[in-house]
């Protein structure tokens, strides 16, 4: 039987869930308060230049998951892309993530891989043996030298408080590399599509069970006669911030051009704390199959979310945790509606995760109609739910 479905949304989630669904024959109506499709992943051409920008931050696309990889390639051409990040700090550029060009260069030495773990091991503060904060975790990884030119300054301003106020689990794995792999991604499956995200979505999105309109926020009237609403808006403003506003750090772009090439590469961080912006991207160099003479830039600033700025990344922390719980339980109790995306579950998510759990969530509804939970994935613990 054909259902009406409402996705609010027209990011990435909301057009692979969209596409699914109508692919199974249902009709499918998807909106979006914005003026333009994509979500947080839409590119789109500089008037200027030409170049291609990735107008909300960079999107580099890099997955494990095979079935998302193929699934990506169904709409759009992708190109090879490895994402190499340099940093500025202290006076000099070094190769992130840290590996063995990086130690040998801090410290002026010519150290083997082996050679270069004992010696950080030497380094390490190993008097911590119960790392509570940010700051241990890293000093007991790397020791203060490394901490202090590549952790510190980067990670206070993208989140704008001290390094020793933010929980350990930040820094899950010893972020060393003891080669000279530069590769920022592990992933085996890594590209850029070539002409941007937008034409992949929109490529997802052109089907003939799927209607999209723009310029178009969600009211609830248009629940009325609605069969079931997937929605990749924010969890609390479904409703209406009514126990609080789930903490966001948002981030500033003061775009530049220039001619020629500014600075080298995609990437460019500043570790420095008397830097304000946490890096500059300069985007023709995620399209390098593409020639330009000028160049477009952004440099990137992090601060607290205010109510109407693009929330970006969820800040989960204590105090939002238990914030969030109201906010299940709330979810838990509302009919006919289930929560998709990053926003719509709090979490950070990447591309390909985001696609994984959109088609899950699709296959999931294609199974259990109205029985369909509020979120596929726990959004306090991310486990699978469905
Ligand atoms: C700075 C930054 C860099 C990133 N870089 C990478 C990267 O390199 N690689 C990678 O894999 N991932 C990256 N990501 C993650 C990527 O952006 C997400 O995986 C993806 O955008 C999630 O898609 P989504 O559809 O869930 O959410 P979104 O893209 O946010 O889409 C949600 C849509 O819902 C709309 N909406 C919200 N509320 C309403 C409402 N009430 N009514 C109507 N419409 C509404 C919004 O306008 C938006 O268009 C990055 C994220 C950020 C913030």
């Amino acid at each position: 039987m054909s259902n009406s479905i409402l996705i609010v949304g027209a990011g990435l989630s909301g057009a692979v869930i969209g596409r699914e669904l109508a692919e199974a024959g249902h009709r499918v109506r998807i909106i979006d308060s914005r003026a333009h499709i994509g979500g947080n992943c839409y590119t789109e051409r500089d008037a200027k230049t030409g170049v291609l920008v990735h107008v909300y931050g960079p999107h580099i696309f890099h997955t494990d998951d095979q079935d998302v990889w193929v699934y990506v390639n169904r709409f759009a051409r992708f190109r090879p892309f490895k994402n190499r990040v340099k940093t500025t700090a202290q006076g000099a550029v070094y190769a992130l993530p840290i590996n063995l060009h990086t130690i040998n260069q801090y410290y002026g030495k010519t150290m083997r891989p082996a050679e270069a773990q004992a010696f950080l091991e030497s380094q390490a503060d190993t008097s911590i043996t119960d790392p509570q904060s940010f700051e241990d975790q890293a000093l007991r990884f790397v020791g203060r030298d490394l901490y202090e030119a590549f952790f510190k300054g980067y990670t206070e301003k993208q989140w704008g408080c001290e390094a020793r106020e933010l929980p350990a689990s930040i820094l899950k794995r010893l972020p060393v590399r003891f080669n000279y792999d530069d590769n920022y991604f592990f992933h085996k499956f890594q590209g850029m599509p070539e002409n941007g995200y937008t034409p992949l979505i929109a490529a997802i999105l052109e089907h003939p069970g799927i209607s999209v309109e723009l310029d178009t926020p969600f009211s609830p009237a248009m629940a009325e006669g609605v069969d079931h609403i997937f929605w990749s808006g924010a969890l609390d403003g479904y409703f209406d911030f009514s126990n609080g506003r789930l903490g966001y750090r948002t981030l500033d772009f003061e775009r530049f051009h220039d001619t020629g090439d500014y600075q080298g590469c995609a990437v460019m961080n500043y570790g420095d704390r008397d830097v304000p912006y946490t890096r500059i991207t300069e985007h023709k160099h995620f399209s390098p199959w593409e020639s330009h003479a000028d160049t477009v830039c952004y440099r990137e600033f992090s601060r607290a979310a205010e109510p109407g700025d693009v929330p970006y990344y969820p800040i989960r922390l204590l105090e939002e945790r238990a914030l969030l719980a109201d906010y299940v339980e709330l979810a838990q109790h509302s009919k006919g509606v289930t929560f998709v995306g990053r926003l719509g579950t709090y979490r950070y998510l990447d591309m390909d995760v985001t696609i994984r759990e959109a088609l899950d969530t699709a296959a999931a509804f294609l199974r259990l109609g109205s029985e369909m939970p509020a979120f596929g994935v726990d959004p306090l613990t991310g486990a699978k739910q469905l």
